[in-house]
């Protein structure tokens, strides 16, 4: 992201974050392996991970403490889960897929017909060949997960099955990093950090986000960015049950999920609905994909619903490629390092850095003249000759700025009046500012 002292105002290109798509998906590539769950070894391993990109903080929270209407869960190891034939075979495996076993399931072993173990295997049987993402983080029981087709070719017989886990007393951890502005007032920035092996669910934000402090550091920003690497819920709870009195800096937040796919770009608004961040995300989205949706807040989703609960309403809103639950990969094996493409994270990046931009960047301008339009010529300022469409909407950025710096509108509401991008009125501006036709 561009400071607000540094130069620039220029429309983000798509072409200028291609290297930064490779970086995301070598941090998507690394995480991606690792066994996450709601509590437990899992998370503190990503931490520590993003932890040598930046300097985050690992929180812990212990086990039983009430976050609102929520306990903190115990935490769950796993060491190992199969299902072994008579013969000795093994026919489901953790180790080849750390999908197959329940997330957060409770330890069994215990030897049992086909018939009777089918009750503990969930499988999609309109996708057969994927294996299904399922947890059981609140409630004790135990299971496996598997590809629909591999369990139809299963002989009937008697079964081992074996998960070496543990459900025991411990913590919860979250990763905090804090970019300093020169305000207290925050961006909050959350993605959720319990899945296990999903890319874009939820690899993909993880990635992007840290990505995205570590290009801040060293920069000068307006506002203070808050990061949060909390497990979904639960983990966005526990952040807010123990920051209350922090949540009044947050003045626009983003939760980002789902970012390294080819579909959407998706906005979900703030439960406020007319919060700025819901006016730039809007705006960038309009104006970088015409198949972008916008739709209003549901109470069903991501952290979003938790940073939006009546309580705290925060400005936060929920950035997405395709929207969650909408793509035949989620939520089971296919969500794998095919289907996140360092082009798609590159072009996410670029969106958010984007969307940052217009909330650092934003200002209310006035001009130095008000009474007549301005003769741009005489300034040296006015395009003309070839009638170009470049130089008539050169021109028309500028009448568009001079007419509506009254003191009473922002940049970005020119921006969406004139269905202009606001980088585009950003350089403007800077320039009308250098021939002194505008103060801030
Ligand atoms: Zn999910």
């Amino acid at each position: 992201m561009k400071s607000s002292r540094a130069e620039g105002g220029a429309p983000v290109a798509s072409h200028s974050h291609i290297g930064i798509g490779d970086e995301i998906y070598q941090l998507v590539a690394e995480i991606f392996p690792i066994c996450r769950s709601v509590a437990g070894e899992g998370v503190r391993e990503t931490l520590r991970r993003l932890q040598r990109e930046i300097g985050l903080t690992i929180r812990e929270v212990p086990s039983g403490t009430q976050a609102y209407d929520w306990t903190i869960p115990r935490e769950w190891t796993i060491r190992d889960a199969y299902i072994r034939n008579a013969a000795g075979e093994k026919v489901v495996d953790f180790k080849s897929c750390n999908l197959h076993v329940l997330n957060h399931s409770a330890p069994v072993h215990t030897k049992m017909p086909l018939s009777e173990l089918r009750h503990h295997i969930f499988t999609l049987p309109d996708q057969p060949d994927r294996i299904p993402y399922r947890k059981s983080a609140y409630a004790e029981s135990w299971g496996f997960c598997m590809a629909h087709e591999r369990l139809m070719a299963l002989p009937d017989g008697d079964y081992e099955a074996v998960i070496d886990s543990s459900l025991e007393e411990g913590s919860l951890s979250y990763g905090e990093y804090v970019h300093a502005g020169t305000s207290d007032e925050e961006v909050l920035l959350s993605a959720h950090i319990c899945h296990p092996s999903l890319a874009n669910d939820n690899c993909s934000g993880l990635a992007l986000l840290t990505q995205l402090a570590k290009g801040l550091s060293g920069r000068r920003t307006r506002y203070s960015y808050r990061f949060v690497f909390a497990p979904g819920t639960i983990g966005a709870l526990a952040w807010l049950a123990s920051n209350e009195p922090g949540t009044k800096r947050v003045r626009h937040g983003l939760v980002v999920s789902c970012v390294g796919d080819g579909g959407g770009p998706t906005y979900k608004k703030s439960r406020r609905g007319n919060a700025v961040i819901d006016r730039a995300a809007s705006h960038v989205l309009r104006h970088a994909a015409p198949a972008s949706a916008i739709l209003d807040f549901s109470p069903y989703g991501y952290d979003e619903r938790q940073y939006c609960s009546p309580g705290f309403n925060l400005p936060v809103g929920l950035f997405q490629r395709s929207l969650f639950g909408t793509f035949p990969e989620y939520h089971t094996s296919a969500d794998d390092l095919d289907f996140v493409r360092p082009e798609h994270l590159a072009s996410s990046y670029a969106m958010i850095d984007a969307i940052l931009d217009v909330i650092e960047n934003d200002f209310t301008p006035l001009g130095t003249l008000l009474k007549g339009e301005r003769q741009l010529g005489r300034h040296g300022l006015y395009v003309g000759g070839d009638g170009a469409p470049a130089t008539q909407a050169s021109n028309m950025a500028m009448l568009w700025i001079l007419n509506f710096a009254d003191g009473h509108h922002t940049l970005l509401d020119i921006a969406e009046r004139a269905e202009m991008p606001f980088a585009e009125l950003l350089a403007t501006a800077r320039r009308l500012q250098d021939h002194g036709l505008l103060v801030r």
